[in-house]
């Protein structure tokens, strides 16, 4: 593609994006393909000959966008609900423009810096001291294997060089966290080699938040039998109903212990920006390590996480490795080469969006926003409360609420899982709106994530409608008559 032809398909793609970000609802939110059918559409193998652009828009069109799934919609409040920003998705068009790959200071002293800046930035907005360090990653999946990677290192004596495995003098280790945890924290204790038995799922009281009594009380146990306490990953917004575990509590136990704190925050910890929300987050200046997502809520596009540690020494530690060809000049405290924080060597541009986007929003655009999908979150929780058909499941402490359909006079649990289940898949069949699910104490539960930029009360209000209608229909020809 030559200079004059990247401008005029350059200009046209903009054009049809601003398009799609104005009308997101003329798209079905949840796409009406079956599996297999993109890949039908598609040629089996790359052509031989170039194409044109036209061409390769024209099968974009036709194939890819109806088998898309609108995260951009103002309806879709499944999982956690996001949003590309405008001014992010710029940086990223710039981004891959200038293609820098940050992992030595000098391949791309900007990158490296507006990384620690606008990280930094992050950092006074969620009110978390300035012996933070931040570095971005991909996930918060990805964040928290770091975060546990550095425990380890913190934890077992020369693990760098002599690994685990069938090491003489290293005792049993265990990873503590609440049974509502995220699925990452297991899969990081896989692969850091600690195995899955390792892991102590912790039971959660009434509202879903880690029993401090219970850690304690197994951390105990677990010395009294010779094992070593490695690390506790307490969650701030807990994936399923945004329950929040007792920080402080466990920070003090840790404290105690000497065992090593990480907070997955990966969706709430933005929230720490508002004066209301300072509760929950009581305590998590102590940890050692911080994950919370700018791709979540703070209207970045996919991907963009944002790790903080008060010891990146031991980050450092752990991950540092230098070979020859990669030597440089630059070093010492003042420079910071990206490489030495992670398990990646070549690493994009990022910060650009992030920075773009703080700037784009403001500190008060933000807050205005996330207030607004709290009191969506509340409003739509009222309406539940109030209707003698449905329940709510769990508090709404952010801006996600759980809750199920359960008609007067039915407490068959099967029957019960069956009507919310149709319930759901017909409410989202409607392509108006997506919702997802979660089981809470063995049962099926409906969740609405409110989190998207354009979401107002009309999309609130028409996802509250749509239930309603669609549950005199299921109740019919789902409950035992
Ligand atoms: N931690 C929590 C609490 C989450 O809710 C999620 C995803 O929703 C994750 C971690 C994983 O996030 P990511 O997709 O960035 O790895």
């Amino acid at each position: 593609m030559r200079g004059g032809e990247f401008r005029r398909h350059g200009h046209a793609l903009v054009d049809w994006i601003a398009e799609y970000l104005e009308h997101p609802e003329r798209y079905p939110v949840l796409p009406r393909v079956k599996p297999g059918d993109v890949r039908r559409a598609l040629p089996s193998a790359a052509p031989e000959q170039a194409e044109d652009f036209e061409a390769v828009f024209d099968d974009f069109e036709r194939v890819l966008l109806p088998a898309l799934t609108h995260w951009n919609h103002p309806g879709f409040f499944g999982y956690f609900a996001t949003s590309s920003n405008p001014a992010a998705i710029l940086a990223e068009f710039l981004a891959a423009a200038l293609n820098q790959q940050a992992m030595l200071w000098r391949t791309s002293p900007a990158a490296t810096e507006l990384e620690a800046v606008s990280l930094d930035w992050l950092r006074q907005l969620v009110g978390l001291p300035d012996t933070f360090e931040g570095v971005i990653y991909d996930t918060a999946s990805i964040s928290t294997l770091h975060g546990l990677a550095a425990a380890r290192e913190a934890a077992v004596t020369a693990v760098r060089e002599d690994g685990l495995a069938a090491r003489a003098g290293i005792p049993p280790l265990a990873i503590y966290c609440s049974e509502q945890a995220h699925s990452s924290v297991e899969k990081a204790v896989i692969l850091l080699g600690f195995g899955q038995r390792s892991l102590r799922r912790i039971p959660v009281d009434e509202e879903f938040a880690l029993r401090i009594d219970i850690l304690e009380h197994t951390i105990e146990r677990d010395l009294a039998d010779g094992v070593l306490p490695v690390a506790v990953v307490a969650t701030i917004g807990t994936t399923s109903t945004t329950s929040s575990d007792p920080v402080q509590a466990i920070a003090a136990v840790c404290a105690r212990h000497g065992i090593w704190l990480h907070v997955d925050a990966a969706y709430a910890g933005v929230a720490a920006m508002l004066p209301e929300c300072q509760p929950h987050f009581a305590g998590w200046e102590h940890a050692d390590s911080i994950v919370f997502n700018p791709h979540k809520w703070l209207f970045v596009p996919v991907d963009l996480s944002a790790f903080y540690c008060r010891r990146m020494d031991v980050v450092r530690q752990a991950f540092s490795l230098v070979p020859d060809y990669l030597q440089s000049p630059h070093g010492g405290s003042d420079v910071r080469n990206l490489m030495d924080t992670g398990i990646q060597l070549g690493r994009r541009f990022r910060a650009l969006k992030l920075w773009m986007t703080l700037r784009d929003l403001g500190a008060e655009g933000i807050r205005d926003v996330l207030t607004r999908h709290m009191d969506l979150a509340r409003r739509f929780a009222g309406w539940i409360d109030a209707h003698a058909d449905f329940e709510r499941v769990a508090p709404v402490p952010f801006s996600v609420v759980c809750f199920r359909a359960h008609p007067r006079g039915i407490d068959d649990q099967q029957a019960l899982d069956r009507l919310n289940e149709r319930l759901l898949d017909e409410v989202n069949a409607s392509g108006e709106v997506f919702l997802s699910h979660t089981r809470l104490r063995g049962a099926f539960v409906v969740r609405l994530a409110i989190g998207h930029l354009q979401t107002t009360d009309v999309h609130v209000s028409r996802a509250w409608e749509l239930l309603q209608q669609t549950l005199d229909r299921c109740s019919q020809s789902v409950l035992p008559r």
